[in-house]
């Protein structure tokens, strides 16, 4: 593991990995540039209840899409477990 920088939020201001539901999609997303949301999750892929439509889905990078119905979700890389998972919420589309 590196060190990333991440650790610099404490929950304070706007976008961090403390975040919940869409800042925290955001943040993943624009992570490094965006080199985090591609990347597959550290500790393996999890896999979590769509927020959106209750369908079950294997969530493999930082950030990724429901197959049923495409609502984004992420997750902070600091602590990759299901319970951590954010939600963008319905209608949410990625830039
Ligand atoms: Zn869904």
């Amino acid at each position: 593991m590196s060190e990333c920088g991440c650790s610099n939020t404490k929950g304070t201001g706007v976008g961090g990995p403390l975040s919940k539901g869409k800042v925290l999609v955001e943040f993943v997303y624009n992570a490094h540039g965006g080199a985090v949301r591609d990347q597959l999750i550290s500790a393996g892929a999890l896999t979590i209840v769509c927020q959106g439509c209750q369908t079950q889905f294997t969530l493999k990078t930082y950030l990724g899409t429901c197959s049923n119905c495409g609502g984004v979700h992420a997750v902070a890389p600091m602590n990759p477990c299901a319970e951590n998972v954010q939600f963008a919420g319905k209608g949410f589309e990625l830039p």
